[in-house]
């Protein structure tokens, strides 16, 4: 979509940023993360739902909101099909879209959020996320980060995340979000300043446990089911077969299989999400909308 000229220069950083992002299988696999600008009036610009990160143009991938009128109903909102609506009815059309796009599952907590936000599912802040020991080793390594109990993509973590911010400030603050059993969320004033943030909070994690090169494809190979379930993409997009065989499938292969062996090694404990939690992820509206997406 066409964005007015005086956005033009953040969204089109924001894209640089998100392809940049997205192109690191270490941070983002398949479908996953997600990114975002808003300007001074009220809209912020998020990646559409099943748009890879990796390909996003400026001109083709992003979806433009009302982020006020997100913040001001999110708290009120119930049910997945309130918020699914909320988001959908904050679409700011100017009637010049190619396609229709829906907005990211997670727009909810980037509208919350400062002005750029950066989403990824990096498989180094997930050694933190996905195992026992991450809450402890947080509060000494990243002691800026605010540590979000698992909740379901959408709404749920949207209103985890709200729960951990003072909402009339959020706007202006820098901040790290490590979501449990999920990613990393990161926001500050500018595009190049949140990828800088992401940067910094992964360096991090990768000097603590002495990770030089991260290596997805780490033998012995270990295949990803429902019994030790990691992280929600992992639910999603190896739930059949032709999701499994596509690169989205792949891609969250490797990474479920980095985590494990890379735990394995590092004397981490894995915590996995209650095995209900798939069929959960599984039913969602939103999710079966981007494995459809995905399959297209
Ligand atoms: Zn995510």
């Amino acid at each position: 979509m066409t964005a007015p000229d005086s956005q033009n220069f953040d969204l089109i950083r924001l894209a640089e940023i998100s392809r940049q992002l997205g192109q690191n299988k270490a941070f983002v696999q398949g479908g996953g993360g997600n990114t975002s600008v808003k300007d001074s009036n009220g809209k912020m610009w998020i990646k559409a739902s099943g748009v890879e990160l990796a390909n996003v143009q400026a001109q083709d991938g992003f979806v433009c909101v009302d982020y006020t009128s997100i913040c001001q109903k999110l708290a009120t909102c119930k049910n997945e099909s309130e918020y699914t609506n909320l988001i959908v009815s904050s679409i700011q059309s100017n009637g010049k879209e190619i396609k229709p796009l829906r907005p990211s599952i997670e727009t909810g907590f980037h509208a919350l959020l400062g002005l750029s936000v950066l989403h990824s599912h990096s498989v180094i802040a997930n050694l933190l996320t996905c195992s026992h020991e991450g809450a402890t080793i947080y509060s000494n390594l990243l002691p800026e980060a605010i540590w979000v109990d698992y909740a379901s993509p959408g709404l749920p973590v949207t209103h985890s995340v709200m729960h951990n911010i003072q909402p009339e400030r959020s706007h202006e603050q820098a901040a790290i979000f490590l979501l449990q059993n999920h990613g990393i969320i990161v926001a500050a004033a500018t595009p190049d300043a949140a990828w800088q943030a992401h940067e910094d909070a992964n360096k991090k994690i990768r000097d603590h446990f002495n990770l030089d090169k991260i290596d997805l494809a780490l033998p012995p190979m270990m295949l990803a089911d429902k019994e030790h379930l990691l992280f929600p993409d992992q639910a999603v997009y190896l739930s059949s077969n032709d999701l499994r065989t596509s690169k989205a499938g792949h891609e969250t292969q490797q990474a479920y299989n980095y985590l494990r062996c890379t735990m394995d090694s590092l004397g981490l404990h894995p915590h996995y999400l209650p095995p209900d939690e798939a069929d959960f992820l599984l039913n969602m509206e939103a999710e079966k909308y981007r494995q459809k997406v995905t399959k297209a």
